[in-house]
């Protein structure tokens, strides 16, 4: 099965404990479709400006992502981010804006990826997410993520979006906010009741929750890294990770999302190690696969008799 994302490829100047970096390359759409790309078809919606460096495209073409939805705009400039960590690296601190190219931006998807099983509509603008829903035919599933920014200026038009996905991926500090709900489970179970069908709410180190519509929750743990250099993208790196394992399960059922949600956690486990996705676009299959694996023992134990 091949995945449709929508969102936003950046050019990010980050700035953490332990380094600065200007015009790193980023963006909602670019963490996922890196890490999505080690494991299906990746199809990608996107605007750039004549700003962006050709080696980031190469980069993606290279991982055999279809660029056939990126428009670069003439004269234009490239959606810019600017964002600092402190001593919490689980929040990031947004400094500077600028939307440029996505200004304006209406994406326009070509013919063949309208059929596409399996789209999430990354973190942009409400109305952008719209615009994709708007011209999918029949997807399997649709999950989205969504920031502070929008819950705050885009609340109406962001809970239109919504209703109409099934799986909203929301880190927890804006689950709080989007229900004004200081615990997580009420939060979730209050989200739910905005129209979502299911929620994995991020929880940086300590990995994330899945709240699905029959009621249940599955826990993926974080792993337990000694260094976190830049937590930039994790999230859109679990969400890459967790629709791609859907993707190549070919199947959305409760087995395919548990598995989905520990590749997520495995995925973003690379992304925090270096800047960008500088670690991201090396890791292999193999090195999948041995931290997936050490994800199963971080949690098995052994039944003990009681009493
Ligand atoms: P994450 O750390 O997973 O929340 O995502 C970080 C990425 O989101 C950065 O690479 C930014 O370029 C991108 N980003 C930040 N703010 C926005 C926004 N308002 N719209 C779209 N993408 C954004």
């Amino acid at each position: 099965m091949s995945v449709l994302v929508v969102g936003s490829v950046a050019l990010d100047s980050l700035e953490t404990p332990f380094g600065k970096r200007d015009d790193a390359l980023g963006g909602s759409a670019t963490y996922f479709s890196t890490a999505a790309s080690l494991l299906t078809n990746v199809r990608l919606v996107a605007v750039i400006g004549d700003d962006f460096p050709e080696e980031h495209v190469d980069m993606l073409k290279k991982r055999n992502v279809d660029l056939g939805g990126l428009t670069r705009v003439k004269g234009g400039k490239t959606f810019r981010w600017k964002g600092k960590y402190g001593e919490n690296l689980n929040e990031a601190q947004t400094l500077d804006t600028q939307l440029n190219v996505f200004a304006d931006f209406a994406p326009e998807l070509p013919e063949h990826f309208k059929d596409t099983p399996l789209v999430f509509l990354a973190n942009i603008h409400p109305e952008l997410q719209l615009r994709v829903l708007d011209q999918v035919r029949n997807p399997k599933l649709v999950a989205m993520d969504t920031m502070n920014l929008w819950i705050n200026i885009e609340r109406d038009r962001l809970l239109k979006v919504l209703s109409r996905v099934d799986v909203l991926t929301i880190n927890d500090g804006e689950a709080r906010l989007l229900a004004g709900e200081a615990n997580v489970v009420k939060a979730a179970r209050a989200i739910q009741k905005m129209g979502v069908k299911a929620l994995i709410v991020k929880r940086g180190e300590f990995g994330a929750l899945f709240f699905d519509r029959d009621g249940s929750v599955f826990w993926a743990p974080a792993y337990p890294l000694e260094s976190v250099f830049d937590p930039t993208g994790a999230g859109d790196t679990f969400a890459g990770g967790f629709m791609g394992t859907l993707a190549m399960a070919g199947a959305t059922t409760g087995s395919a999302l548990r598995q989905a949600m520990v590749m997520g956690c495995v995925m973003a486990s690379f992304t925090v190690e270096e800047f960008s996705v500088d670690r991201l676009q090396r890791v292999t299959k193999a090195e999948l696969r041995t931290r997936f694996e050490l994800f199963r023992k971080l949690t098995a134990f052994d039944t003990v008799e009681i009493g």
